[in-house]
């Protein structure tokens, strides 16, 4: 019987196996989320080497605070200006993509352990099946009174790099003495602050103003500076901080902070322009407030495989982790080494092996710098110095920072087949079944996943909407009001982003442009949804977080979802027919530009090349992330604005470009058009990834409108020039305002909340040329 039951599963698995090869396409189902917390420098790691070798079925979310994630490093060489932002930064963006996983800009607040989901500031939880957390640490600010309102914390990176540059603008400015203070004598607060030393001085002898004039002063509780460091090293430092000047103070815990003054324990108080608060690191709450084993310090307890104490499916590394049986110092360097065992064991634990266990080194090489490309290398009780030195740290820094910002173009194929190991018996039944599924009604989601994935959400309740998705029924019923006529329009296109929940954001706002481009009330909408194949519980998850998404919209602009059609297919598409209401002779349309009017453009433009540049690796995180909030930014306010000011005609920016829609409103209103191409608002990066020749898989067709260009020949030349062929996901609005009245309206529009607001044109009298547009530089 035993034989049985074991021979039956192999053919089940058979099976599976062999319809999976079949299949042989990118689309695999997905059976596991392995979701990473924080992009520390463990994580990198496992994004790279997930990248270079995928595991099939697995769908891999990074969801981190910050898009670009700083190399501890090389950070104190960013401060003393020897690097720029992109050399000390780790793009998180094209990296998870380059992992074919997903990235979340959010900061996570929280988990549930139970339900295996990840509670984030912005957006809702994230389920996952393997958990890994590398969130690194903060200074401890906890017993100091004052602290956390007045000393600015070295960590996290990025929120000090940007108090760092608003101390910078007042070190420059500074008339008279002026005092900083370090407290923290560990490799980072020396370092940090000979680098700031070093910066300011370079400063204030090129603004002309006196380089001693800033003072510094470095506490250090213990007896000595760098506890943790060799005698030679701490030696050498030592010289250095009295040479250039520094004041220190040892056995000098401070124990009060005012924003200009601090106390010591000995009682001691001194006058100080800024504290810099560079001490002994501890962890964040939420890992303890969850449920997770941590220690005092609130860093989670982990094994020698790197998974937490209480929760195996949990995985720690970096600063937050603290290995119970080899504790180390919290430093960039062990994080970076447990990157590797940390892939190897999430791999691992997905294909249903045990993991393995890592036994960190005592010793490692240290590398500090002075500031003024000068550093001190040390291991055990070796030490050396010079700037000889510092040239081997920069090369070994740079060297790594390539791994991770050079990505290699990696071959879609390795994705198609599922491992064995991966799922359990009754998935693998549900991959079999998943390959037979039927199209037509068939290919509809299931009414119980619908039922639960749609359960959460809250459309709004309108009194207009008879029958609706409170009471379901074959259809909706929706009353026009008398007076009012209906405008009605549907919009549906495939995800560019990876996100399902700002993707949702993006397509339902993106459907709501055409309303509110002719001047409607968005009064009702239909969602139109494909969700691509996999397990229940996967699709379930996929088709929430995209409905929650665009819930969030559609709620927000006041139209009640009223039904909708869910299927499943290869790819995650969404699109909605959104109805809307208006006053017939409110009516905005495309003709009506007056000769003599101004062309307003609300939104800048470039989202197509941007994600064009995304698909290739090419776009930074921040380029995407900006492009992200401008597509999903609401053109109401805008619509109104316009309205009030007797704009003549109105359209939004979509598919065919902003030469293509501008095409659509001459032709309408028979007018002439001159474009200023130098006035145009880009989002930041479109003219990089243009100039690189990288543009939407639409551009071509859109590009045809040329003809229309009185002055192509010349116009052609600019390397801006492309951009007005763009096509443009959620785009602003184009509109012909009255020239008496564009001042006056580009103000209010700016305070609105569109602050690329721009005039970028003007209407002229019909020629009756052929070619109405003449573009100006
Ligand atoms: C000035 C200074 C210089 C240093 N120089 C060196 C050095 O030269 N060599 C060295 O080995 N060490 C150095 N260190 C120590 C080093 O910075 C840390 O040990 C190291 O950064 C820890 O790495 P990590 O991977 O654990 O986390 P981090 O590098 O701190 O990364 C944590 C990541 O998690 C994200 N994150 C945090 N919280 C959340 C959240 N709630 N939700 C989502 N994302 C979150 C952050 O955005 C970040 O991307 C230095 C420290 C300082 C302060």
């Amino acid at each position: 019987m035993q034989f049985r039951a074991a021979s039956a599963q192999n053919c089940a698995y058979k099976l599976a196996w062999s319809i999976l090869e079949f299949m042989n396409t990118p689309d695999t189902p997905i059976i596991k989320d392995l979701v990473l917390v924080g992009g520390g420098h463990s994580h990198v790691a496992v994004l790279k080497r997930f990248g270079m070798k995928p595991v099939p079925g697995v769908r891999l979310t990074l969801i981190c605070r910050d898009v670009h994630t700083p190399y501890s490093g090389m950070l104190p060489g960013f401060v003393a200006g020897h690097y720029g932002f992109d050399d000390v930064h780790i793009d998180l963006g094209a990296l998870s993509r380059f992992a074919g996983g997903r990235f979340y800009n959010s900061s996570v607040t929280g988990l549930d352990l139970l339900n295996r989901t990840v509670q984030c500031d912005n957006r809702p939880a994230v389920p996952y099946d393997l958990l890994s957390i590398n969130t690194g640490s903060a200074p401890q600010l906890d017993g100091v009174t004052g602290a956390a309102e007045s000393a600015v914390p070295v960590k996290p990176i990025n929120a000090f790099l940007q108090r760092w540059e608003a101390l910078r603008q007042r070190a420059i400015a500074h008339d008279g003495p002026m005092r900083i203070a370090v407290v923290g004598a560990g490799a980072g607060g020396v370092e940090i602050l000979l680098s700031i030393q070093h910066r300011m001085k370079t400063l204030r002898q090129s603004a002309g103003r006196n380089a001693g004039d800033i003072a510094f002063d470095l506490f250090s509780a213990s007896s000595e500076i760098l506890p943790t460091h060799n005698d030679r090293m701490r030696a050498t430092f030592v010289n250095v901080l009295q040479q250039r000047g520094v004041t220190v103070h040892t056995h000098s815990p401070v124990v009060s902070v005012t924003p200009s003054r601090l106390r010591t324990e000995a009682g001691k108080e001194f006058d100080v322009d800024e504290i810099l608060w560079v001490t002994g690191a501890s962890g964040q709450h939420w890992p303890s407030e969850s449920g997770l084993d941590v220690d005092k310090q609130h860093f989670i307890k982990v094994t020698n495989t790197l998974q937490s104490t209480s929760h195996p499916e949990v995985f720690a590394a970096g600063d937050v982790a603290s290995m119970e049986n080899y504790p180390r110092p919290k430093s960039g360097v062990f994080a970076v080494r447990q990157g590797k065992p940390l892939a190897r064991n999430l791999r691992r634990m997905l294909l249903g092996k045990s993991p393995k266990p890592f036994y960190p080194q005592k010793q490692f090489l240290s590398l500090v710098s002075t500031g003024d490309k000068y550093a001190v290398a040390s291991r055990g009780s070796w030490s050396v110095r010079g700037h000889l030195v510092w040239r081997w740290k920069d090369w070994i820094d740079r060297g790594f920072m390539r791994k991770f910002n050079d990505l290699p173009i990696m071959e879609e194929k390795v994705r198609s087949t599922i491992p064995r190991g991966l799922a359990r018996a009754d998935v693998i039944k549900e991959i079999s079944a998943i390959a037979m599924r039927c199209g037509g009604c068939g290919a509809k989601v299931g009414a119980t996943v619908l039922g639960r994935a749609l359960s959460g959400l809250k459309p709004v309740e309108r009194a207009d909407v008879l029958i609706g998705l409170h009471e379901p029924d074959d259809a909706a019923v929706v009353e026009v009001p008398p007076g009012k006529v209906m405008v009605q329009t549907v919009d549906s296109f495939r995800a560019m982003v990876d996100d399902p929940y700002i993707f949702g954001k993006i397509s339902a706002n993106h459907s709501l442009g055409d309303i509110y481009a002719m001047g409607g009330e968005p009064q009702t909408a239909l969602a139109i949804a494909t969700i691509p194949f996999g397990i229940e519980e996967k699709v379930e998850h996929t088709l929430t977080q995209m409905m929650a998404g665009a819930l969030e919209v559609l709620n927000d602009a006041g139209a009640a979802l009223v039904g909708g059609h869910t299927s499943e297919g290869t790819e995650l598409s969404l699109g909605f027919s959104v109805n809307g209401l208006i006053d017939r002779e409110k009516v905005m349309r495309k003709g009506g530009m007056k000769p003599g009017d101004y062309l307003v453009l609300t939104k800048a433009i470039g989202t197509g090349t941007l994600f064009a540049a995304d698909m290739r690796h090419k776009a930074k995180g921040r380029w995407i992330i900006a492009a992200l909030e401008s597509m999903v930014q609401s053109n109401r306010l805008g619509a109104e604005c316009l309205m009030k000011y007797d704009t003549h005609a109105c359209t939004d920016l979509t598919g065919f470009g902003l030469l293509g829609h501008l095409v659509e409103m001459i032709r309408a209103s028979e007018v002439d058009i001159e474009l200023d191409l130098h006035a145009l608002p880009f989002l930041d990066g479109a003219e990089d990834t243009v100039r690189d020749g990288i543009v939407s898989s639409l551009q071509p067709q859109n590009v045809r409108l040329r003809r229309a260009i009185a002055n192509l020949e010349e116009a052609g030349k600019d390397l801006r020039f492309p951009l007005i062929f763009d096509p443009q996901t959620a785009g602003g609005l184009l509109a012909s305002v009255p020239a008496d009245k564009a001042t006056e309206c580009i103000a209010e529009l700016i305070s609105l909340g569109y602050p690329r607001t721009a005039i970028i044109g003007r209407v002229l009298s019909p020629s009756n040329r052929l070619e109405p547009v003449t573009i100006r530089f």
